[in-house]
């Protein structure tokens, strides 16, 4: 196989995109080693339902020890190194801004300081976030030259990892790529997410009925592309002979409500919304079944407006050709989630 002998190390490889890359990198014949905290055994459902789950080695890191890191990277010596651990949910960061500092700020650091002295010869690459942006630009998109202005503890602290990234590229001369991801979904999403909590909501109501699901914002947006997609184009990113920053995004803007028809027409409903604010609901036209209503309570005080990037450097450098559509990714997470419940798999 083209890749026998090359070795990847992945942190963070029992989360959605840790998985699927490290899915993506067993296709092509790699090693995967991969990192995750002892005690989230519950958390391998992901590798599970790939079905590597015996094809990676999971090691025992916390990001906030640094010695675990070194141990694990010279004696596995990866050739390429992904970084995906993170607290990733937005909206805790501001109940929980040290912990996601720590993690996601000196975490980092500690894997860059390991690859600095132990591993100067890896190639790295950083799950950065769209929320480093902040604000919507006046006209057109989001890009690698854009005004970085997070407005959240997450976007601060990622912010100041993909800034550590970039100084140890230039003043060590380390291979070090950042992603700046845009919303990424896919049926492997933690069900807090607002994808999966409609997905995984819609397959209950179609199977087994009950309350219709309460939602936050309807009118909320983002750019939201598959992340099995992106985890194809990923790896692309470190073939590459210069390590840069690269923008992964679909282009197109997508409103909560407008995903949630995606996803209730792919698990056969017709959905119609009444009412406006608070009071509106949706319900399937034919059988007038409560499907969703409005809860103030997942109203956020501070939430992000839309932000949309243009991925033209990321095809331009790797030919990568584009992310599925949000309707698409709706469809596929809709189908998981019925084939999930089918199947009794309901605590996923
Ligand atoms: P984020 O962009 O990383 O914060 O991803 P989320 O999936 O958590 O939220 C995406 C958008 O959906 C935000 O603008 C939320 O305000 C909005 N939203 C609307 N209803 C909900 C909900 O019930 N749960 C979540 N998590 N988000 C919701």
């Amino acid at each position: 196989m083209a890749n026998a002998g090359k070795t990847a190390f992945i942190f963070g490889v029992t989360g959605q995109d840790g998985a699927l890359v490290a899915a993506e990198l067993l296709r092509q014949g790699w090693t995967v080693h991969g990192g995750s905290r002892r005690g989230h055994v519950s958390k391998l459902w992901r590798l599970e339902e790939l079905g590597i789950l015996d094809k990676v080695n999971l090691v025992n890191v916390n990001l906030l020890e640094p010695f675990q890191i070194v141990e694990a990277l010279t004696s596995l010596r990866p050739d390429h190194i992904y970084h995906f651990a993170a607290e990733s949910f937005v909206a805790d960061s501001f109940h929980q801004p040290h912990s996601v500092i720590a993690t996601n700020v000196v975490g980092t650091l500690n894997v860059l300081e390991t690859m600095r002295i132990a591993a100067p010869g890896a190639k790295l690459f950083f799950a950065s976030s769209a929320e480093v942006f902040g604000v919507p630009p006046a006209t057109g998109f989001l890009d690698e030259t854009s005004a970085l202005q997070p407005i959240n503890p997450y976007g601060v602290s990622k912010l100041a990892a993909q800034n550590l990234v970039k100084v140890y590229r230039e003043r060590y001369g380390i291979h070090a790529a950042s992603g700046i991801m845009f919303n990424h979904e896919s049926p492997l999403r933690a069900r807090n997410f607002v994808t999966r909590k409609i997905s995984y909501n819609l397959a209950r109501l179609k199977l087994a009925g009950g309350p219709p699901m309460s939602l936050g914002a309807l009118d909320a947006a983002r750019d939201w592309g598959a992340a099995a997609d992106y985890a194809r184009a990923i790896p692309l990113t470190l073939n590459l002979d210069a390590a840069e920053d690269f923008v992964f995004a679909t282009g197109r803007k997508t409103s909560v409500k407008q995903f949630f028809e995606y996803a209730a027409t792919a698990a056969g409903y017709d959905p119609v919304f009444e009412g406006h604010g608070v009071a509106e609901t949706c319900r399937d036209r034919k059988t007038g079944q409560a499907l969703a209503a409005v809860s103030e309570k997942y109203f956020r005080p501070f939430d992000t407006q839309p932000l949309v990037g243009n991925p033209a450097r990321l095809k331009e450098r790797t030919g990568f050709a584009g992310s599925r559509d949000a309707a698409a990714v709706a469809e596929e997470m809709v189908a998981a989630d019925l084939k999930r419940r089918k199947d009794g798999a309901i605590h996923v």
